[in-house]
């Protein structure tokens, strides 16, 4: 079902503007650069709790409260309508792990192709872009993903029934990976992003064990606000523990919960 939840909704309502306000803060910091000021940290800018909305009527959000937008939602491939990326661009559909080896599957989405006419082709090269404002919440290189980056959206930022489909609580955000880009992204962790932000290039990074013809792979996951991953790497001789371990935190552990990004997709296609 899901539509059963264990908070009150005037509760999540009212953090939704709260923690909105703040994240907004950071992102028009990072948009504009007009403050002199170091970029604030989301603790520093969370508004102070205000007082409870009255009990007779629907709460409705204050004038300032309401400037705040949601996340626009963004094709991750620039020039590329986000609309045609699954009839027109999907090589490879998500795949649950199958059995108790969570490692299994395919974890994401592949599109490698523009199959809809006479100018499609490879889309090697193209500019990726974050499909979200968000935070860069992991970043690096390893022979599954090659080239990687993860950001962060709390879910306060997209609407609420997109939170429902992902059954996400209200201190949850959504972590999405972008994997086998060309090269390293030019960001570090805790970075904000703007959705349609070009984060790299479609390539072919990683272990051609994992990767063969030059494609992009999204990956998404629900867990709670405000993680950052150091960098991980699994399935060659090189990698040490620590990063072993980030990697198995990331894939199989019980932090985050694989979801499909078939679920972001189709919900842009609503009408
Ligand atoms: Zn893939």
């Amino acid at each position: 079902m899901g539509m059963q939840k264990g908070y009150d909704l005037r509760q999540v309502r009212r953090q939704y503007y709260l923690i909105a306000g703040s994240i907004a803060v950071l992102l028009l910091g990072a948009c504009g650069g007009r403050s002199p000021e170091p970029a604030p940290t989301l603790e520093a800018t969370a508004p102070p709790a205000t007082a409870a909305p009255t009990p007779t009527s629907e709460p409705q959000p204050t004038p300032t409260e309401t400037a705040i937008t949601q996340s626009p939602i963004c094709s991750p491939l620039a020039g590329h309508e986000i609309a045609t990326l699954l009839s027109l661009y999907l090589t490879q559909p998500f795949i649950p792990p199958q059995g108790a080896n969570k490692e299994t599957g395919h974890h994401g989405l592949d599109f490698a192709y523009y199959s809809g006419g006479p100018t499609g082709g490879h889309i090697n090269g193209t500019p990726i872009q974050s499909m979200l404002d968000g935070v860069v919440a992991g970043m690096g290189y390893n022979a599954v993903y090659g080239y990687y980056l993860i950001i962060e959206t709390p879910f306060v930022l997209l609407p609420a029934e997109l939170a429902e489909h992902y059954e996400a609580g209200a201190d949850e955000s959504l972590y999405m990976l972008y994997g086998h880009m060309q090269a390293a992204a030019p960001f570090a962790i805790g970075d904000v992003l703007a959705c349609g932000q070009v984060v790299g290039q479609v390539g072919d990074s990683g272990s051609q064990q994992f990767t063969s013809d030059p494609h992009l792979h999204i990956e998404t996951r629900v867990g709670a606000a405000g993680v950052r991953l150091a960098e991980m790497a699994y399935y060659t001789a090189d990698v040490t523990e620590a990063q072993t371990a980030e990697y198995l935190r990331w894939r199989t552990s019980d932090e985050f919960r694989l979801m499909d990004p078939t679920i972001l997709l189709v919900y842009t296609l609503r009408e």
